[in-house]
């Protein structure tokens, strides 16, 4: 079955006693034992969950790995993963990360004992020279965000098979509906659900998914001791957002690459980071290992006073962080998302005072563009 119709049949045939389209929300955290040693399969829903237990299998599926499993948010995903590790252990992670991820890594991860070197993943010197004795797993963010950063998968999970490190992927931003990391090598996936999976800005969740048993049996470990499960609720709120993810990304896609045309054609902006556009430096990669592109890019503008009036005056977008949802959503990522990582690394890769990065979301490209234009046209009115 192609991946349009695995997404929008979600649990509608795993409910065959009443024949539910949508399969049911189980509420219930204990499960009655038919007698001592038999088990319907639920004993406690922190091990499993039957509405839970669906969407862990949908993604599996989804994504081509051996097991999925559904965290509390993002980040609980990645501290489920992270737990894999121990203390003197050492990792090896893209340089341009998301905030959040940095912040559990160094702030977290850092008083158990664990490091890391943070490179651009893309280039094979920079990782060989990373790597020491007791590095475990390389994490990689493709396209990373907000610079939209591209890494060769297939190149890269190969280089770390050949080590014998885990290669760990942030699929976040492309969702299997446009990049497969599994199938290009990548052992661990995770996703940030809260974004182009769930897509309505209304859930917070986490998805893991393993390729291999002995992961999927330590990862399925870990994820039970830790305890930070999606309960049943939101578990079929993200299958229900899941459901349309398909036609959302094409949207997404057609959108964020009209309206990066525009700006790139704008005389008030110096650059825009989006890897649909011939001239960013990962197209031709990006074109290669997936069949799309995200909804989110960054673009700098010539002057950095623009950027206070821009924000004030965007009516139909939001000022607002996150990103992934059908609401447009533009957010400043230097004093944002991106503010618990240290300056130097900032500048270093160019999230800079002049950065803005714009989550397009479903709305008519027109109303957009028109939108963006006019708080162009204020902000520029008020610099004279
Ligand atoms: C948002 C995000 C996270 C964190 O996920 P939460 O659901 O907010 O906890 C991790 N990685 C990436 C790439 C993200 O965009």
């Amino acid at each position: 079955m192609k991946i349009e119709s695995v997404l929008a049949q979600i649990g509608s045939l795993s409910e065959p006693g009443t024949g539910a389209v949508s399969f049911p929300i189980y509420q219930a955290t204990a499960f009655r034992h038919p007698r001592l040693g038999q088990s319907t399969g639920f004993d406690y829903s922190r091990s499993k969950n039957p509405t839970r237990a669906v969407l862990e299998q949908a993604i599996a599926e989804l994504e081509q790995g051996d097991a999925g499993f559904a965290c509390s948010s993002g980040m609980a995903a990645l501290q489920t993963v992270f737990a894999l590790f121990s203390q003197g252990d050492h990792l090896i992670v893209s340089l341009d990360l998301y905030g959040g991820t940095y912040r559990l890594i160094e702030k977290v991860m850092g008083r158990f004992g664990v490091t890391a070197t943070y490179v651009d993943t893309n280039d094979l010197d920079a990782l060989e020279s990373a790597s020491r004795p007791n590095t475990k797993a390389v994490l990689i963010e493709t396209p990373t965000n907000p610079l939209m950063m591209i890494t060769d998968l297939e190149k890269v999970c190969g280089w770390a098979k050949a080590k014998g490190y885990i290669a760990i992927v942030d699929n976040t931003l492309l969702t299997p509906f446009f990049q497969r990391p599994i199938e290009l090598g990548a052992d661990i996936i995770v996703h940030s659900a809260t974004k182009y999976l769930g897509g309505h800005n209304d859930v917070l969740a986490g998805l893991i998914v393993t390729k291999g048993k002995e992961l999927s049996e330590q990862v399925a470990f870990l994820h039970n001791s830790i305890g930070a499960v999606l309960n049943p609720q939101d578990s079929w709120l993200l299958m229900r957002g899941m459901k349309t993810l398909a036609l959302r990304m094409e949207r997404h896609q057609y959108n964020a690459t009209k309206i990066a045309e525009f700006l790139q054609a704008h005389p008030m902006v110096e650059q825009v980071y989006y890897p649909a556009l011939p001239s960013h430096p990962g197209y031709e990669v990006q074109s290669r290992q997936s069949s799309g592109n995200t909804g989110i890019f960054s673009f700098r503008m010539k002057d950095a006073r623009t950027i206070e009036p821009i924000l004030r005056h965007i009516r139909l977008i939001a000022f607002a962080e996150s990103l992934g949802g059908v609401e447009s959503l533009m957010t400043y990522p230097a004093v944002q998302t991106h503010a618990d990582i240290p300056e130097e690394i900032r500048r270093q890769v160019g999230v800079d005072d002049r950065l803005l990065r714009f989550s397009v979301g479903i709305e008519h490209v027109d109303d957009l563009i028109g939108d963006l234009s006019n708080a162009f046209d204020v902000a520029q009115a008020e610099l004279v």
